[in-house]
């Protein structure tokens, strides 16, 4: 696997699952991104909505196609992502993790959330590259999901895309469902900016106080699953973030995703 050029890891925002089938500027950059990238040999995604209180890596050859959401439209409910597991890959995240003094393990039966399948849908409709889900542990903090993707840095170098997949700024609670342009909300916007900043300058350190730094992080991200993810895809790869893509839905909702390649 020496002649592959390692792969960025990504951050992105699943939005809402309407995502899947919206045509949005969110829906046709993640179009547009699966396109532009080196195609993968295979993709670790970890996703807010898989927790786990030790690393859990999805081994199942064939994951079903899990709509962990309610009251959405029907249609919705009727798709699938057919992609194929990886197990021999998530065999190797967890050698690797466990390598870094995680207690990883593997689910040889576990489904895949609408975190895992929404945003490869629209990258990779075809649902023919491999997945593994990797899950999150909202009581760890963004310095141990850092660690986390550090571990996983070798994979880029075989080929494997690392993904983060969460929210860059996501309260359920404050979403402002009236419809229209709805300007974004100061605190979310301030919130957004700060993250983006020390993103931008590689300043993992300073992002990982976030909780007691940042401007409204609690009204940004009351829970921290859906920011977690941004620290495994920046542990994966290091150095400053590119941002890709930067939306705002319902107000307060940022569907911003970035990119890692190393740089310093
Ligand atoms: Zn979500």
């Amino acid at each position: 696997m020496n002649n592959v050029t390692a792969l960025p890891s990504l951050f992105l925002s699943h939005g809402a699952p309407t995502l899947a089938l919206a045509d949005s500027p969110t829906g046709r950059f993640l179009d547009a991104l699966g396109l532009a990238l080196p195609r993968p040999r295979a993709i670790v995604v970890a996703s807010a909505h898989m927790n786990a209180a030790r690393p859990m890596l999805n081994a199942n050859p064939a994951p079903a196609t899990l709509h962990d959401f309610g009251g959405f439209p029907r249609e919705l409910y009727a798709l699938r992502y057919p992609a194929p597991g990886a197990p021999e890959l998530a065999l190797r995240a967890g050698t690797l993790l466990r390598g870094a003094g995680f207690d990883a393990a593997t689910d040889a039966t576990a489904p895949i959330d609408h975190g895992v399948w929404v945003p490869l849908r629209r990258m990779y409709p075809a649902a023919d590259i491999p997945v593994v889900a990797l899950s999150v542990n909202p009581a760890r903090d963004a310095a141990w999901h850092a660690e986390l993707g550090a571990a996983l840095v070798p994979l880029r170098d075989e080929g494997v895309l690392v993904i983060g997949s969460g929210g860059f700024v996501h309260n359920l609670g404050a979403l402002d469902w009236r419809g229209g342009d709805r300007p974004t909300a100061p605190w979310a916007s301030g919130f957004a900016d700060w993250m983006e900043r020390h993103v931008a300058a590689g300043d993992v350190a300073a992002a990982q106080a976030w909780r007691t730094q940042a401007p409204q992080a609690l009204s940004a991200h009351p829970t921290s699953e859906h920011l977690l993810p941004l620290f495994v895809a920046w542990g994966a790869a290091g150095g400053r973030g590119q941002r890709l893509h930067a939306a705002w839905e319902l107000g307060t909702l940022a569907l911003h995703a970035f990119r890692f390649d190393g740089a310093a």
